[in-house]
């Protein structure tokens, strides 16, 4: 295994990756209802609503994996992302009540939660050793504002230094400003001197407000969504985004949900990847939810890496869309694929099989035998490790001919 190393190029910042594509684009014969978008996409232009609607309506869903994918490759070549974190989920406890959370209790519930600092570390000590990122979203607990995770985070950098703290999503910061009655940029600046190291971009859901005023009411509007992590990228913060889709939402909702990020995207450079994934819906209230078939998670995955050309990363969620999938994924423009995550909570009490015990070497093998390279990166794409593991030795399999 190499060591680690900080070369931009890694995560295809290469600015020639245009002119690669531009070229590699010609090497196809592309159905004519994809000729203004090919035009598009090898001039560098940013694709339309209307465009985003041919994509989704073309009947050939190869073509778009392949379309998306000779992006990805242009980006990144063949390699594809993955990091070692850990997700603790610190309180289930929340003051609202969205329709598609199967995490969230309230405060009097039986099996509500809500770990102390010193709770929190001694599980986080479980992981530490293997891990190089903690993911931490969780409920908006009534009693905590931004004192206690100043608290909480200093705690977690004294600990373990060498872990970087992803946490708290749009609306955790919404609602740990107006607990402490203060704004989000000096929230965010507290925070981010106490050790939050990035944001995730969870809470987005469909930035529209009315599917947001049905499935998620109370939540954070979509323009404070997006304010919110306007302020974050200006105070220092990378942050990713993220988009839950099958739930009640309009396919144009949905690209107008891609145009928002991008926009903002384009004005701040600031999010570093887009996490489509679709809604999962056991023990949950939305009932009227049109579930993402298979194709449908692959096809958005595709259109977003077609989309969203100003934000770098498009990430293959397997806890939510399985291992098996975001493999495929990995051939129809996803460029990462998570984490190790070694333990999670909110998708595997929405319906979430997938396994949480990978390790590196697992995870290096589901990379590779999706025909990739895998590439180890820590939390803000900064720096990055080819992870050359040894090839698993395969089960010979006799021909039996009967
Ligand atoms: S999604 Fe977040 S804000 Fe909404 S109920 Fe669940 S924990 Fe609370």
């Amino acid at each position: 295994m190499s060591a680690w190393t900080s070369t931009r190029s890694m995560a295809g910042s290469n600015e020639d990756w245009q002119q690669r594509l531009a070229t590699s684009l010609k090497q196809h014969a592309w159905s004519a209802a994809l000729t203004n978008i090919v035009v598009k996409l090898a001039a560098g232009e940013q694709l339309t609503l209307q465009d985003g609607l041919t994509l989704y309506h073309h009947p050939n869903l190869n073509e778009v994996g392949l379309l998306a994918n000779e992006v990805r490759t242009a980006r990144f070549d063949n390699k594809a992302f993955f990091n070692s974190n850990v997700h603790v989920n610190q309180t289930n406890v929340c003051v609202l009540a969205c329709k598609f959370c199967a995490f969230r209790r309230s405060k009097k519930a039986k099996d509500a939660y809500s770990m102390d600092i010193d709770a929190y570390i001694e599980d986080l000590a479980k992981y530490a050793e293997h891990v190089d990122e903690v993911h931490s979203v969780g409920g908006l607990h009534p009693d905590w504002g931004v004192e206690h995770y100043e608290s909480l985070f200093q705690a977690t950098k004294k600990a373990f230094p060498h872990i970087t703290i992803k946490a708290l999503t749009a609306v955790e910061i919404k609602h740990l400003s107006q607990v402490s009655n203060t704004t989000y940029e000096d929230t965010l600046r507290r925070l981010k001197e106490a050790g939050l190291g990035s944001l995730p971009g969870g809470g987005a859901e469909i930035l529209d407000d009315e599917v947001r005023a049905i499935i998620c009411n109370g939540k954070e509007s979509s323009d404070e969504y997006l304010e919110i992590h306007r302020t974050a990228h200006n105070v220092g913060l990378s942050t990713n985004c993220t988009m839950l889709f099958g739930t009640i939402e309009t396919l144009e909702q949905r690209l107008n949900h891609m145009i928002s990020l991008r926009n903002l995207a384009n004005e701040t450079n600031g999010f570093q990847c887009f996490v489509p994934y679709p809604y999962l819906p056991d023990n949950s209230r939305l009932p009227e939810a049109q579930l993402a078939t298979g194709s449908e998670v692959l096809r958005t995955i595709a259109i977003s890496r077609l989309m969203l050309d100003s934000i770098p990363h498009i990430k293959a969620y397997r806890m939510n869309i399985g291992d098996e999938l975001a493999e495929l994924a990995l051939q129809f423009g996803a460029d990462d694929i998570d984490g190790t995550v070694q333990k999670e909570s909110i998708m595997h009490l929405a319906g979430s099989t997938t396994p949480l015990e990978h390790d590196r070497f697992q995870l290096s093998r589901l990379i590779k035998d999706a025909g990739c390279i895998p590439i180890q990166r820590n939390t803000t794409y900064e720096r990055f490790e080819l992870y050359d593991a040894p090839e698993p030795k395969r089960i010979r399999r006799l021909n039996v001919v009967q």
